[in-house]
């Protein structure tokens, strides 16, 4: 064999050869991911405190000592609890120049001063640490994340460790972010603790706002009609109530989503430049608009469902049947009141062009949706469209009330009728925005959004790049 067919043959042994991955920790999380390793190709060696003893693990793979399970291996996978680390400190020399990546979970936030992946490279600092898969499941992992989160967040301190851990990411099927140095590691470790955080505030509206009205509509209607006249009308919370409740809640809801945008560009004139930073209750609340609305669209939705349903109610076919058989008694006529005919058409016409519109806001703020539009198309949906959306729905509450606000008799106790309350933040949201179209202002605030500052202010605050959220509308 001459020199030339000997490189040959070492090179196609090189590229056959399955690369080896090292897996501590014989655990749910380790043996997924020696399974998943193994479909994808690689040779797949366990690290275990007793190999004897490790029965299900997947077929295929190797079973050793921690200190000759890593030998063969560039990359190793910290598949253990960070409270079990310390055994590493005694194979601190072998695992030397070699990348361990670390998968661990908290069981609660701030329990360590520093985070899983910093301790495990300050406990072996001949090695280089990744942290990565931690925001995976065992489950994922099993099923190939078909059917499951397939993005893994990654960090570390070295450019080439990251791109071994890609690598293997990648030929496992999933897709890798890269998320900067082990700094960001702690950020990582939190990821998974998190129960819905950007939801939270617009569900605690959403249950507040309903409670409230829920409960002033029961005072205002059943709870009065039964101390002033002694009737018995408490059916109507199922119906009736929840159909009072449903709407107001979705509207508040959905103008809520507009205010911070307005309340931001009034902050940007008074302040003069876009560089200063926003109040943390503003920043908060500009960053859950999207749940804000999507919560609206939901209550809309249960809205047109209950309206559905209006005319097969019993109470509603027995109101009807008995002013008919009245009109029959008395011989009179019912006119036809045009005004009226009107008045309902284009309460129902607003109501439902109202609704459609609201439909699309909430499907463009899919991101499979919202991905094939450009950013010009997006803001054109979520601001003017969406805007649009929010006069629909008012000037839709404005019909169905009509002239009740007129009529003493709404007035129960002194309180206004509910659908008067859910008017009020929609019209403040709709007159800011018209104060901030006119031309005068219009000009000031794109300005100021264009980068331009009153005089003295970039020496007064400083540069803050916080303030320029792309979602200001
Ligand atoms: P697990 O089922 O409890 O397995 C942990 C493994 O660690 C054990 O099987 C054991 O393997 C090893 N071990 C236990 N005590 C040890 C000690 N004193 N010294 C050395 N090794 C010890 O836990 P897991 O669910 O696989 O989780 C493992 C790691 O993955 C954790 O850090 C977890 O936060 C992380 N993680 C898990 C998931 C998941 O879905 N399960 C998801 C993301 C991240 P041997 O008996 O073979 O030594």
């Amino acid at each position: 064999m001459n020199s030339d067919s000997v490189a040959m043959t070492d090179l196609s042994e090189k590229m056959h050869k399955p690369e080896t991955v090292c897996i501590y920790g014989t655990g749910d999380f380790g043996r997924s991911l020696g399974l998943r390793l193994l479909q994808s190709g690689y040779s797949v060696v366990y690290g275990s405190r007793d190999p004897k003893n490790s029965l299900l693990l997947p077929k295929g793979s190797k079973v050793m000592s921690h200190a000759a399970a890593a030998c063969d291996a560039h990359v190793v996978f910290m598949a253990v609890q960070r409270e079990h680390y310390g055994f590493l400190t005694s194979l601190a020399s072998g695992l030397e120049g070699k990348v361990l990546v670390d998968v661990s979970n908290n069981l609660k936030r701030g329990l360590y001063p520093e985070s899983n992946a910093e301790y495990l490279s300050r406990l072996v600092p001949g090695a280089t640490v990744v942290k990565a898969f931690n925001t995976i499941s065992a489950w994922a992992l099993q099923f190939g994340g078909l059917d499951a989160n397939r993005q893994v967040l990654i960090c570390g301190d070295r450019a080439d460790a990251k791109q071994q851990v890609v690598n293997i990411a990648q030929s496992l099927g999933f897709t890798a972010l890269d998320r900067g140095s082990l700094r960001a590691a702690a950020e990582l470790e939190d990821l998974p603790l998190q129960l819905f955080p950007l939801w939270r505030l617009p569900l605690n509206i959403a249950i507040c706002l309903t409670a409230f009205i829920f409960f002033y509509a029961l005072t205002s209607d059943v709870i009065y009609e039964r101390v002033t006249n002694g009737k018995d009308i408490a059916f109507r919370i199922m119906i009736s109530l929840a159909n009072k409740t449903f709407p107001i809640v979705s509207l508040v809801m959905l103008s809520l989503c507009y205010l911070p945008g307005a309340l931001a560009g009034f902050l940007q004139l008074y302040n003069g430049t876009k560089y200063r930073r926003f109040p943390d209750w503003l920043d908060r609340w500009m960053l859950c608009r999207k749940q804000l609305g999507l919560l609206a669209l939901a209550f809309g939705f249960l809205h047109v469902l209950y309206t559905l349903v209006i005319p097969i109610r019993y109470y509603v076919r027995y109101k009807k049947n008995v002013f008919t058989i009245s009109l029959v008694k008395d011989n009179k006529t019912y006119e036809f009141d045009n005004t009226m005919a009107w008045r309902v058409d284009s309460y129902y016409s607003m109501g439902m062009l109202g609704f459609g519109l609201f439909v699309l806001l909430g499907i463009t703020s899919l991101p499979s949706v919202s991905n094939s539009l450009n950013w010009r198309e997006f803001r054109f949906i979520q601001s003017k469209l969406g805007y649009i959306t929010l006069l629909l729905c008012t000037t839709h509450t404005f019909l169905y009330g009509w002239n009740k606000f007129l009529k003493p008799s709404s007035y129960r106790w002194w309180m206004p009728p509910a659908y008067m309350l859910s008017l009020v933040v929609p019209c403040v949201v709709l007159i800011l925005k018209l104060i901030l179209i006119t031309p005068c202002v219009d000009r000031s605030v794109t300005r100021i959004r264009q980068g331009w500052e009153r005089q003295g202010m970039t020496s007064a605050n400083g540069r803050d790049t916080k303030t320029s959220h792309p979602l200001i509308a």
